[in-house]
């Protein structure tokens, strides 16, 4: 990135945006840009100008207006956490927004059953303060939820806990507060946020929007009681096709809150990466959830037992999470579970990993890189039931036609699948290479796992050929009808449009946003020029 963009901040607007968040919350040193200027996938076109951090709504709204009233581009953040170019500058002079310090949960009403956060508030605060009132939202997070925002989340979609029975994490938003391009305040919903729906559903239109529409400011979620029961099913397959049918069979029962599969190739990577101090905290925390100490004794016995060669090496295993408000309701998905999977040829391995994820669902972020330092990049579709197994086979067929060039650039594949919901089947082929990493690994994951990794140097050329791959994957995707959640600036969203809603989006763009300032490029909203 070129040394000159850093002293373009206009120092009239870093004048104005200290005097409403405070100096020290105004940043334009190197360290804080080149954060901000690049995802965990790749560099945006420029570094941002400076970096401003709110902290409460009339601050946002403020900064927002002043950043407005410059006329130059805003491009919000929660956790830096994505991989699609959601909120890298897109264009000279970015002010990055950075949310992080908008993070209170404003309030709790057991009593009307909803929960009031601000944007930047993490899934993992969230549920911390939730879980000790019986309480939770009925998607209650993405795996990075550690770090990741409630404001990110929301803006992209998300997939995870919760997702097999409820869907995404739009599907609990009661009210939005949105600060528009020029400061203004949009509050959806009712006077007083209870309930979503009165008259055209206006926070629907900005959950997904990838940040273009609009900031979020506050967000108000429907709040359930948590199940009192959770089971576990864990199953190996022979081939990912019989996994995947036994998955969307899984799905349309309705039965599993989660679920979670890998391919052969990712099971390894998981293997290789976990460590003993991790089995360790691991076995604390599955003890912990059982209900009893007998019940937690015997499941961290199983484990130890089992140790980690339960997965056939050339399996498919599919881990599955069960709640509900009775044992003998569990027990009966569970079971159901079971004869769905003995159908498809699975085999019953231990539960071990379906019990982990519960009882570890927000852990370090530190397969944010391979286990040899190598860097990650995930790309996801949404497919739907009947067609998630031909769409895996064609995406096989692709990595083995590129098995040579692969091996040749030290470049390796895996797969994670799920579902969501009675709808949808996510394929997200995983890519692991050689390349440096960036500021956000260094920032996201824990310094200890950090140290232990070798730093890798700059391989444009393996990237470029990841590069490529997930450009045949997209057009795979595309060839499928998938859907996406993390729209940024990587899948073909405006090409999937038909004219009239396509126009119905400029149109909205043009209202809520006239200056197109706001992530441009994002979503295939072209920037206007100025
Ligand atoms: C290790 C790891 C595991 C992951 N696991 C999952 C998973 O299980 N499920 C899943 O769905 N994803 C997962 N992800 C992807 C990612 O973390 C999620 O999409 C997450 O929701 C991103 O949140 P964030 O706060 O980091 O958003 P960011 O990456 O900061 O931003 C994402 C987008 O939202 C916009 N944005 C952010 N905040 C606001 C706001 N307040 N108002 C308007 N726009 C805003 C940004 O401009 C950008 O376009 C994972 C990522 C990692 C690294």
């Amino acid at each position: 990135m070129p040394d000159d963009q850093r002293t373009l901040a206009p120092s009239p607007l870093q004048a104005t945006l200290e005097s409403i968040v405070g100096p020290a919350n105004v940043r334009t040193d190197a360290a804080s840009l080149e954060l901000a200027g690049a995802d965990i996938w790749s560099h945006g076109t420029d570094l941002p100008a400076l970096v401003v951090a709110p902290a409460t709504l009339e601050e946002l709204a403020s900064s927002v207006a002043a950043i407005s009233a410059a006329g130059l581009p805003i491009a919000p953040r929660g956790a830096g956490m994505s991989y699609t170019g959601g909120y890298v500058p897109g264009a000279p002079n970015t002010v990055s927004l950075d949310m992080s310090r908008m993070n209170a949960i404003l309030a709790i009403k057991p009593e009307d059953m909803v929960v009031t956060v601000q944007a930047g508030c993490t899934w993992a605060a969230l549920n911390a303060a939730l879980a000790p009132l019986g309480l939770r939202t009925p998607f209650w997070g993405p795996m990075s939820g550690l770090l990741s925002t409630i404001g990110g989340g929301l803006s992209q979609l998300n997939a995870m806990f919760g997702a097999g029975h409820y869907g995404t994490s739009s599907e609990s938003v009661v009210a939005l507060t949105m600060v528009l391009a020029d400061g203004s305040i949009l509050r959806t919903g009712g006077e007083h946020p209870f309930y979503r729906h009165y008259g055209p559903d206006l926070a629907g239109l900005f959950c997904g929007d990838c940040g273009v529409f609009g900031i979020k400011a506050e967000i108000t979620l429907r709040l359930m009681r948590a199940p009192a029961h959770e089971g576990y099913a864990s199953f190996a397959f022979p081939t990912g096709e019989a996994m995947l049918r036994a998955l969307a069979e899984v799905a349309r029962a309705g039965i599993a809150c989660e679920s979670c599969a890998f391919d052969p190739g990712l099971t390894r990577v998981r293997m290789k990466r976990a460590s003993l101090a991790g089995d360790v905290k691991t076995l604390g925390a599955v003890a912990a959830r059982q209900k009893s100490w007998v019940a937690g004794a015997l499941s961290a016995l199983q484990i130890v037992r089992g140790g980690r060669s339960f997965i056939p090496d050339d399996g498919y295993p599919l881990h599955l999470v069960f709640e509900g408000r009775s044992a003998a309701g569990v027990r009966e998905d569970v079971a159901a579970a079971e004869r769905i999977a003995l159908a498809e040829g699975g085999i019953k391995i231990e539960n071990t990993i379906a019990k982990v994820i519960r009882a570890m669902p927000f852990p370090p972020l530190n397969s944010m890189l391979g286990p040899a330092g190598e860097r990650w990049a995930p790309i996801h579709g949404h497919v739907a039931l009947s067609k998630a197994p031909a769409m895996f086979a064609e995406i096989q067929s692709v990595f083995a036609g590129l098995a040579g060039r692969f091996e040749a650039a030290g470049i390796s594949t895996g797969y994670l699948f799920t579902h969501l919901a009675t709808n949808a089947i996510t394929i997200e082929p995983v890519f692991y290479w050689p390349e440096a990493r960036f500021a956000v690994h260094e920032a996201g994951m824990e310094a200890a796992h950090l140290a232990r990794l070798p730093v890798l140097a700059a391989n444009p050329a393996a990237t470029a050929l990841v590069r490529e791959a997930r450009a045949l994957v997209l057009d795979i995707f595309t060839k499928f009808g998938c859907t996406h959640y993390q729209i940024g600036r990587t899948y073909p969203y405006r090409e999937s449009r038909d004219a009239a809603s396509w126009a119905f989006l400029e149109a909205t763009k043009a209202t809520l946003d006239p200056g197109g300032l706001l992530n441009p490029g994002v979503l295939g909203l072209a920037p206007r020029t100025r």
